[in-house]
């Protein structure tokens, strides 16, 4: 249950190891559920391999997202009177800005989801927080929007990337797969008063993984059928609804905007809706309730290799 105590800054935190605790909800919710949205259009694709750029029907099946997907999405939540967030990369913002605006305008969460969608596995500091800071930029400038959340493109954290975000006034990150709950992460390696809400996420929540075909580029390379993937996600969301925790579902417009697809996940939305004390809420939401919580916060340690174990392999570098 929710802690009252928080560590004085320099106090070394407790163990990282320490497992993640439920939260209490507001009154008369029991669960929270999220609707994510990762608007990556043209820029998933580019960054996993440049030279597509020349390759006009990959680009136009990931402009179907924007162009199709989001207003078959909009139209969906605006039936079900919810809110979701849309997690959007400066890049795309800046090719779609009439897109952003009209997510904005409709009442839902925009949050930061990198510039370019860029690899940052093994990214540096410097370079990660120039990137970060383009994305800040482009959401600015297309809608006006200082968002108080971010997701990882491929949900890949780097662990220097919390103090990162810590630095330039995010609230929230979504992209650790740690817990069923929202918690408090520390930011910094012992200790530290800074924190950062998770709201924890999983690749069995993602539609990539059930839709993503792009020949030769990227992606899980299937094509599953929507029934699964409802199956999947429906038996996922009673679970983690009796657990009380939160259940977060990402999917992309360019994948789940198809209509089949849509139609799936609107027989999801339809059972969220009938399930008792379920709070469905953006994640911005969820994070602001968190945060009130005034939770212990905790740490997502990196391993420490074993020392004089030769036969451990080394990263490079
Ligand atoms: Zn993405």
């Amino acid at each position: 249950m929710a802690q009252s105590h928080r560590p004085e800054p320099g106090q070394r935190l407790a163990s990282g190891t320490r497992s993640p605790e439920p939260i209490t909800w507001p009154d008369g919710k029991t669960a929270a559920g999220c609707l994510t949205f990762d608007m990556d259009a043209e820029a998933a694709v580019l960054t996993a391999d440049i030279s597509s750029v020349s390759r006009m029907t990959p680009m136009s099946h990931q402009s179907y997202g924007p162009l199709v997907g989001v207003p078959r999405i909009l139209a969906l939540l605006e039936r079900h009177d919810l809110e979701a967030t849309f997690f959007v990369p400066g890049y795309s913002a800046q090719r779609y800005p009439e897109v952003v605006r009209s997510i904005a305008e409709a009442g839902h969460e925009i949050a930061h989801h990198s510039y370019f969608h860029e690899n940052t596995v093994g990214m540096d500091e410097k370079t990660e927080a120039a990137m970060l800071d383009l994305g800040l930029q482009a959401l600015w400038d297309v809608a006006g929007v200082r968002p108080d959340g971010y997701r990882a493109p491929m949900w890949e954290m780097n662990f220097h990337t919390p103090r990162l975000l810590a630095e330039r006034g995010f609230l929230y990150d979504s992209s650790l797969m740690d817990s069923d709950h929202p918690y408090l992460l520390a930011v910094g390696e012992t200790s530290s008063a800074d924190t950062l809400v998770e709201i924890p996420v999983s690749w069995g929540l993602d539609d990539w993984e059930q839709y993503a075909f792009l020949p030769d580029l990227i992606g899980s390379g299937v094509i599953e059928s929507p029934t699964k993937a409802l199956e999947m996600w429906t038996l996922e969301l009673e679970a983690m609804h009796q657990l009380g925790a939160a259940f977060v579902l990402c999917c992309h417009p360019f994948l789940s905007g198809r209509p089949g697809r849509a139609a799936a996940l609107e027989h999801l939305v339809e059972r969220m809706k009938s399930l008792p004390g379920l709070w469905i809420t953006t994640v911005g939401n969820v994070a602001r309730h968190t945060a009130s919580l005034n939770l212990s916060p905790r740490t997502c340690p990196q391993p420490i290799l074993p020392a004089d174990a030769p036969w451990v392999p080394r990263p490079p570098g």
